[in-house]
């Protein structure tokens, strides 16, 4: 018997919902206590606004600021802490790249390469830039068990290549891409690799110092973290070229009548008050994951999504897309024959079981598939063998329900 990695009373929304199977973590998670009363705590301390005060109040807002970077970036094993910008999430990020790096860099002629399997944040920023600059947009396509095809992907990245951008997960069918060579590919023409990090910074261990890619973005509520608060991460030697994102306070050095200069990193890109509530919450987000261990987080989800793919495979009807369970992260997404996913979810909200049904913000994926949805679930640290023989248990009885 599986049980849960984490006890589920460190989870108030779980305690307060006892009889939910939550399995939408691709979602996003749920919060532990300790990431809640880690921003009560901030609120009740220490709020300031940070950079801006004399006085030791906002001293001790820009110090809790600064502390929650470090704790992150040494978590994302990046060295310079300095080069983890914080933003509102990965779509942010990626569109922090498309419109500074993107739009510096990429000309008429020019070509970007991204992958079929892309979320709709790794793919609009693109697909727009290039038709912005007059560039060749290209997709790489899927084998049929849902991972990129290399040969097919090597093939499209030309002299001419500007960007290669790819999912270090995908959300859509939980594949892991071997973003190593993906990267080594996109350097052998001098572009730069953009990795969306979103599905596996919060299940697998990353230290960005070591993947060789040039940006990798993630979200904070996806790995147990509040909204609204994410990152960009790079090497300062690429950001130092990029011009600014946004423009305001915090992000200059001197303002002229004519002219202004930018502050140093990581407050070039940070115009604004910044989202330290968030930060602060990412930060003993990133501590919980580190005590229970990123490495038990994924052989536990890669055992109930083995689990999950076995006994949903057995039903008849039933789907499983994607590679097989020792290539993926903890998402399972299948179809049921005759069955609408939006009709499937619906009953099994009647049964207390949380799942998406949709097109996961991939609809490129989708019509390559030949589906126009899905049903998926996924799995995180408090999820146990009990919520996997649910989900199937009601699968069955709501597909012998729904099929026509
Ligand atoms: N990329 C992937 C793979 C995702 O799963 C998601 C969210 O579902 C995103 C990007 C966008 O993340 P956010 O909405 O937190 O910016």
């Amino acid at each position: 018997m599986i049980d849960s990695l984490v006890p589920r009373s460190d989870f108030p929304l779980l305690a307060t919902h006892p009889i939910l199977r939550y399995l939408d973590s691709a979602a996003t998670s749920q919060k532990p206590r300790a990431v809640i009363d880690a921003i009560s705590n901030y609120y009740e301390t220490v709020n300031a606004n940070p950079h801006r005060g004399a006085y030791a109040l906002s001293a001790a807002a820009t110090e809790a600021y600064q502390h929650s970077r470090d704790g992150i970036a040494t978590f994302l094993g990046v060295a310079d802490t300095d080069t983890l910008i914080f933003t509102r999430g990965t779509t942010e990020s990626l569109n922090l790249v498309a419109a500074t790096w993107g739009r510096t860099n990429v000309r008429a002629g020019d070509r970007v390469v991204v992958t079929r399997m892309e979320h709709h944040a790794n793919f609009v920023p693109w697909q727009q830039l290039c038709l912005a600059a007059g560039a060749e947009f290209r997709i790489a396509e899927l084998t049929p068990l849902g991972e990129i095809d290399m040969p097919g992907l090597a093939a499209l990245i030309t002299p001419n290549t500007k960007i290669v951008a790819f999912g270090h997960v995908s959300n859509a069918l939980g594949t892991i891409n071997d973003i190593a060579t993906i990267a080594q590919l996109a350097h052998a023409v001098g572009a730069v690799a953009v990795c969306d990090g979103a599905q596996a910074v919060p299940h697998i261990a990353v230290t960005f110092d070591s993947l060789g890619v040039d940006f990798y973005a993630f979200s904070g509520h996806k790995m147990l973290g509040p909204m609204g608060i994410g990152g960009l991460v790079s090497s300062r030697a690429i950001l130092d070229t990029m011009p600014p994102y946004q423009m305001g306070g915090d992000m200059i050095a001197m303002v002229g009548d004519a002219q202004t200069s930018w502050n140093v990193l990581p407050h070039k890109f940070e115009a604004g008050t910044p989202n330290v509530e968030g930060a602060v919450g990412l930060a003993a987000a990133v501590e919980y994951l580190s005590d229970v261990g990123l490495s038990r987080i994924h052989a536990h989800e890669m055992a109930l999504v083995d689990m999950a793919m076995r006994m949903l495979g057995e039903l008849p009807g039933v789907r499983v897309l994607g590679p097989p369970s020792e290539r993926r992260s903890g998402v399972v997404s299948f179809v049921v024959d005759g069955v609408h996913p939006h009709d499937l979810s619906q009953l099994l909200d009647a049964d207390s079981i949380a799942v998406r049904a949709g097109h996961h913000c991939a609809q490129p994926l989708m019509r390559a598939s030949g589906v126009p949805a899905t049903t998926r679930a996924s799995f995180y640290l408090y999820n146990s063998e009990a919520d996997v023989t649910a989900l199937v248990t009601a699968v069955e009885r709501a597909s012998r329900k729904l099929a026509h």
